[in-house]
C-alpha cells in the first residue's frame, strides 16, 4: 500500500479485514496526535496506520515503512510483494509505480479521487493497458486540480478505495484483470465502466522506456497535500547521527524525540527528521526555502 491518505486508509482497512496475510504500509508523512497531557506528538503515519490495522486484524503481518517513494527507493519498497495498491496523491508517483510494477512483474491497482469523483483501474501488463497507456503525456505542472485546491469528497474516495480493494483481492486470488476503468461519481452515486485498451505505441509497456525509474536525483522534494509541509529526501544517505543533530538543534529551539523521529521547532519552522536523513519541513513557502532550511539545520 503506497500512501495512507483517504484512499489508502480505506483500501488497507478492507484488505486487512479480508485477511490479506502481509500488508506493507508506506507513507512519508507524520500525523500529529495530542495526548492526555495535551502534549502534541508527531508520529509516522505508517506506524499509526499499522497500529489501527493490528486492532482490526491481529492475525496478519503488518509492516509499516516511513519512506518517500521515488526512483531511488521504489524497487526496495516493492520487493517481495504480490501486488501494489495506489494510495498516492500525485501523477508523478503513479508513473513511477507503473514502471516499477511492470519491471517487478506485479499488478498495480491505480486509484485516484478529486473533488466528488474518482477512478480505479487494475493494471497487469501485458493483459491490460498500463497507466501510461491511458495517460500518454504527463500534464504540465499546475494544470490539474489538486486535493489542496479542490478537496475530496470522502464518499468518493471511499468508493474508489473499496473498488481498489476488491480488484486487489480478485488479482491476488488469480483472476484475470478486467481491463475496465471504473469512473466513480460520489455526489450523484454512479459508477461507469470504460474498457481501456493498450496503446500500440505506449512508451512504457510497449517500448520499455523507464523515464521515471531512471531519473537520478540527489534530493527529492515534494510538497504534502493540505499543509505547508515539504518532504526532503537526500536520497544517497545512510542513517544520520540523530544525537548529534538533536544536540545542534537543541541550542536553537525546542526539540523532542517521538516514535523514532526527532521533532524540532526552530525559528518558526518545524522539522521532523527521520533516522535515514529524510525530513519534513513545515512552515516554508517553497522547495528552495525547504532546501535552505535543511542545509542550515541538518546539513547535507
Ligand atoms: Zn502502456
Amino acid at each position: 500500500m503506497i500512501g495512507l491518505g483517504a484512499l489508502g486508509s480505506i483500501s488497507s482497512d478492507l484488505l486487512a479485514r479480508a485477511g490479506v496475510g502481509h500488508l506493507r504500509l508506506v507513507d512519508r508523512d507524520v500525523v500529529e496526535l495530542t495526548n492526555l497531557q495535551r502534549q502534541s506528538l508527531d508520529r509516522p503515519k505508517a506506524d499509526a496506520a499499522a497500529e489501527r490495522l493490528r486492532s482490526v486484524n491481529s492475525q496478519i503481518e503488518i509492516e509499516p515503512l516511513s519512506k518517500d517513494v521515488h526512483s531511488a527507493t521504489v524497487r526496495d519498497l516493492l520487493r517481495d510483494t504480490d501486488i501494489v495498491v495506489d494510495g498516492t496523491d500525485n501523477l508523478e508517483t503513479r508513473f513511477l509505480l507503473n514502471e516499477a510494477a511492470i519491471e517487478a512483474n506485479v499488478p498495480f491497482v491505480y486509484g485516484g479521487a478529486i473533488a466528488t469523483y474518482g477512478m480505479a483501474f487494475a493494471i497487469r501488463t501485458p493483459v491490460t493497458a498500463c497507466f501510461r497507456c491511458f495517460n500518454p503525456n504527463a500534464p504540465p505542472p499546475g494544470s490539474l486540480p489538486t486535493c489542496e485546491t479542490a478537496g475530496i469528497l470522502n464518499a468518493a474516495s471511499a468508493m474508489v478505495g473499496a473498488i481498489q480493494a476488491g480488484e486487489a483481492l480478485r488479482l491476488l486470488l488469480g483472476e484475470t484483470p478486467s481491463g475496465v476503468l471504473f469512473v466513480v461519481d460520489g455526489w450523484h452515486p454512479d459508477i461507469q465502466r470504460i474498457h481501456i485498451g493498450r496503446r500500440s505505441d505506449c512508451p512504457t509497456c510497449v517500448q520499455g522506456e523507464r523515464e521515471y525509474l531512471g531519473a537520478k536525483r540527489t534530493q527529492v522534494l515534494a510538497s504534502l497535500c493540505g499543509s505547508d509541509t515539504i518532504s526532503l529526501d537526500p536520497v544517497h544517505h545512510g542513517s544520520i547521527d540523530m544525537e548529534a543533530v538533536a544536540d545542534r538543534l537543541a541550542a536553537l529551539g525546542s526539540t523532542r524525540r517521538s516514535g523514532g523521529v526527532l521533532v524540532a521547532d526552530v525559528e518558526g519552522r518545524r522539522l521532523t527528521i527521520f533516522p535515514d536523513g529524510r525530513a519534513l519541513i513545515r512552515g516554508v513557502k517553497d522547495e528552495a526555502e525547504a532546501r535552505g532550511v535543511y542545509a542550515k539545520y541538518v546539513g547535507i
